[in-house]
């Protein structure tokens, strides 16, 4: 090993993508070589892709849901070995010394370190921005390498890189109670992973969405009951009825249209991220006027709890619906995602990448 390996991948430039080639760092003494197999299409990609979180280097290669195989390891890589299946989410390392990092926190790094998959300065490497998941192969330190059991169906795993675990991660601190009344905001890519969730953490699911077609698929994934948000009706008497809720919602909308639904010391978490130009609002008064109730946010989890998060979804057999694409189909892809078009997540086929 040693030396930089060659890249295959489609990055984004000028609005659509185009064939890129580039170098991935040398693999080091505690580096994975993995061979991408699959990588999930994320709302967070196109955001990114299209500069909506602020300005970005092109070309930009995105894809931070990724599952494949180990090809190669450094000397003293101990986790993984050739030839397992392993995943990638959203970071590929931090500082793995301070202490957000050391309780399994590296999404949090205090030094500020945590390099993102894609976009993302590698102050390990020489400053060089990072690129992600559509590409053939990837090189990431063994500790941010996410073990993948065997029988998994693995081209539904790569979704739960990112979609799973920013919803598995406050539904687990939400410390739900078997009967517990818990609403999903939004049902698209996280929305449809947070309903099985909290459906296997014992609540009743209550699904708000502007889709009266995904009415019976909420209810096939276990919901209990489905709002449409754009029926003035159905949004009535709602005050006071949930002990928590989770917003997955994208775009922009008034927060405090869901805190007065929480019960007293009830909490929304929102986990969706709109764009810096479209931006969700919380309203200082009404929040008041919704009484005592907590908002607050999360972002995707500890490299600890993913693993759990991977485990936990392959044990209860808790995947994503998804649709498998090719790699030349990711511009109709990306303007379907804005439509709300797929079900629910799109997946790269990587064989598809020449
Ligand atoms: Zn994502
Ligand atoms: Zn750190």
């Amino acid at each position: 090993m040693g030396k930089k390996i060659e890249i295959s991948s489609k990055g984004y430039e000028d609005g659509s993508f185009q064939p890129y080639e580039f170098k991935r760092h040398a693999v080091g003494e505690r580096d994975v070589l993995i061979e991408i197999l699959y990588a999930g299409i994320c709302h967070s990609d196109i955001h990114t892709a299209r500069g909506e979180w602020g300005e970005v280097s092109y070309p930009l290669v995105p894809g931070h849901e990724i599952a494949g195989r180990v090809i190669g390891v450094g000397s003293k890589v101990a986790k993984v070995r050739v030839g397992d299946l392993v995943g990638v989410g959203c970071m590929v390392n931090s500082c793995q010394t301070c202490s957000t990092c050391s309780s399994g926190e590296e999404q949090f790094c205090e030094e500020g370190k945590t390099v993102y998959t894609y976009a993302s300065k590698d102050v390990f490497h020489g400053g060089a921005l990072t690129q992600g998941g559509y590409s053939n192969n990837i090189v990431v330190d063994e500790h941010f390498v996410i073990k993948i059991p065997n029988h998994a169906e693995l081209e539904k795993i790569a979704p739960l890189l990112c979609a799973g675990i920013t919803t598995y991660s406050p539904l687990r601190r939400a410390n739900i109670k078997e009967g517990d009344e818990v609403a999903i905001v939004g049902f698209g890519g996280l929305g449809h992973m947070a309903v099985q969730y909290a459906k296997s953490f014992g609540a009743n699911v209550s699904v708000f969405a502007t889709s009266e077609s995904k009415r019976d698929l909420a209810f096939s994934l276990g919901a209990k009951h489905f709002y449409n948000v754009k029926n003035s009706e159905e949004m009535q008497g709602l005050n006071n009825r949930f002990s928590f809720i989770l917003s997955t919602v994208a775009s922009s909308y008034e927060i405090t249209e869901y805190t007065k639904m929480l019960k007293v010391d009830g909490e929304i978490v929102i986990v969706g991220v709109p764009s810096l130009t479209n931006p969700a609002t919380l309203d200082a008064t009404s929040l008041i006027w919704s009484f005592r109730r907590k908002v607050s946010s999360s972002l995707i989890g500890g490299i600890k709890e993913t693993q759990e998060m991977v485990d936990y979804s392959v044990e209860k057999g808790i995947y994503p619906m998804i649709e498998m694409i090719n790699i030349d189909e990711l511009d109709q892809a990306y303007e379907r995602v804005l439509k709300s078009d797929v079900l629910f997540r799109f997946v790269i086929d990587m064989k598809s990448l020449k």
